[in-house]
């Protein structure tokens, strides 16, 4: 495959350029922690290109200025291709990644969903180019339109590479922004095939540019850049306030998708075997490396016992390798960073008093890779690191709650406020609590399901703005009004 295995540079106004210095660093396969790729380190340098290139698409070029049915047209090639290449670009995934296949393919099949929900939107706004607006005063008439907000600068984190690229990438053009993206170099293989599916999809020359690198030497000059209108970031919390302190400095817009820590409260009438489905699917998928991830369990007291039994032997029951075998529902985390800091955090955990119920080390059966066990801990103090603080790793932590009220408390007792679930069968129940929770994205009966056209994203320390669906759409977008006068007559503040 081009532009993947070694570093070729960037890609900027509509082709692959070499990059400004020669610094590379290392990608690895997290299941065999061999060096897979070497890649560019984007420095100050190709950010400015690439702002430039941006810039000068945004504005002298067709983009901003061609229908929504066109720059559409373009989106839905994408779209074709990325789905004609869907097994390949899974496997680059597993490799880069280490999530088992299935789950890579859904993340790729998604990531053409994404292009192809916002092709439909970019033609819809063909359909309603103006609001009119009534206004109390008579003898004017005024409307609003939406214009794209000029050029975009998006960063993405590693845990759903391609996806996320596709969440920012997709709703920007079609709006009809341009953009530079900014992978993670920890998994920037997917944003390279990026760049060569939109060569492929004829893409008009700096609409899309992608500069590799690291966060302070390509991210930075990126958030900081004064032609820069917008950045969008998906990340940590520290990392996002560092864009919005640099955002600031010329009031740039900026939408920001954090962490979580997101709790799942189960009323007793939940069936046990369904609930804890839910609650391994919802920690160990993407082994736990998921901004939603059911990290906090809250358990109704009378439930508590044969509920933690049953998760105990069904998280045992969970098949660990290499994302490329058949049945794998458990692959290795991303690197060695992030494994010594799960390890690192279970440590704590049980330092703070927890106790640890299954897993929390590596599989006995595997030598190479980031490999950690199912992990579940319970008995934790509710001020403790390990109930407060995201550990993006399959690491479950599961209380027990007595009343819906102090249910509702213990939930909301967090700094983020991403994700929440509920489980019962009171529909009432369900509906009060859902209403209660402070979080952005509420699931009733199941957790982590997302859907392309529902808004996503946090409340408090998790985010600033909704993705997906017609909010992520908005989020490239600005409204002007326009008023008129419909008069000869003097407005007569000095002429009668
Ligand atoms: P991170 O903040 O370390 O890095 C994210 C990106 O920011 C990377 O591309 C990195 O290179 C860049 N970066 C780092 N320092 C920078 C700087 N000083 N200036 C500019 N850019 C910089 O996060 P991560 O470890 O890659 O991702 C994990 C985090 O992402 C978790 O907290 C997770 O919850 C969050 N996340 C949130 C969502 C969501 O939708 N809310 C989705 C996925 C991941």
């Amino acid at each position: 495959m081009t532009n993947v295995e070694t570093a070729k540079g960037h890609y900027i106004a509509g082709k692959w350029q070499p990059a400004h210095g020669d610094e590379t660093f290392d990608v690895i396969n997290p299941a065999t922690e061999e060096i897979i790729a070497l890649v560019s380190a984007g420095d100050e340098q190709d950010i400015n290109a690439a702002v430039a290139a941006a810039r000068e698409a945004f504005d002298n070029g067709p983009w901003p200025k061609m229908s929504g049915k066109e720059r559409g047209g373009y989106l839905r090639k994408i779209a074709e291709i990325i789905t004609r290449r869907i097994d390949e670009l899974s496997a680059l995934e597993v490799k880069d990644n280490g999530k088992p296949f299935p789950e890579a393919k859904w993340d790729i099949e998604d990531t053409a969903g994404t292009f192809e929900f916002y092709a439909n939107l970019a033609e819809q706004l063909d359909e309603s180019p103006e609001e009119i607006i009534a206004l109390s005063e008579p003898g004017f008439s005024s409307k609003a339109i939406k214009e794209p907000i000029g050029v975009a600068g998006a960063i993405i984190p590693w845990n759903f590479p391609m996806l996320m690229a596709a969440w920012k990438v997709a709703p920007a053009l079609a709006a009809g922004c341009t953009m530079v993206l900014k992978p993670s170099e920890i998994t920037p293989l997917t944003a390279l095939a990026l760049a060569d599916i939109a060569i492929e999809a004829g893409l008009p020359d700096g609409v899309l540019n992608i500069v590799t690198g690291l966060g302070q030497g390509a991210g930075q000059p990126l958030a900081e850049h004064k032609d820069v209108d917008k950045m969008a970031f998906t990340g940590s919390v520290p990392t996002g306030a560092k864009i919005m302190e640099m955002a600031a400095r010329n009031i740039k817009n900026v939408s920001l998708e954090l962490g979580g820590k997101s709790p799942l409260v189960i009323f007793n009438d939940t069936d046990i075997e369904i609930a804890v489905e839910w609650i391994m699917f919802g920690i160990f998928w993407n082994q736990g490396q998921v901004c939603s991830a059911t990290s906090r369990v809250l358990v109704e007291e009378s439930l508590y016992p044969a509920l933690l039994e049953r998760l105990v032997l069904e998280a045992q029951k969970i098949t660990i390798g290499e994302g490329t075998i058949d049945g794998v529902l458990l692959g290795p985390l991303v690197n060695q960073a992030q494994y010594q800091k799960v390890l690192a955090s279970i440590e704590r955990a049980i330092a703070e008093g927890a106790t640890l119920a299954s897993g929390g080390k590596k599989p006995s059966h595997l030598s190479e890779g980031y490999y950690l066990e199912p992990t579940i801990l319970t008995d934790m103090p509710e001020d403790s690191w390990i109930w407060q603080e995201e550990i993006f790793g399959p690491v479950v932590c599961v209380k027990a709650f007595k009343t819906e009220a102090q249910a509702i408390a213990m939930a909301n007792n967090s700094r983020f406020g991403l994700a929440a679930a509920v489980m019962s069968k009171d529909q009432a129940r369900c509906d009060r609590v859902a209403k209660a929770f402070k979080a952005g994205i509420v699931w009733v009966n199941c957790s982590q399901p997302t859907f392309v056209e529902a808004p996503w994203g946090g409340y408090k320390q998790s985010g600033i703005g909704r993705e997906l669906g017609k909010w992520g759409l908005n989020n490239y977008l600005e409204t002007k009004q326009i008023t008129q006068f419909n008069s000869d007559e003097p407005w007569g503040w000095y002429l009668k």
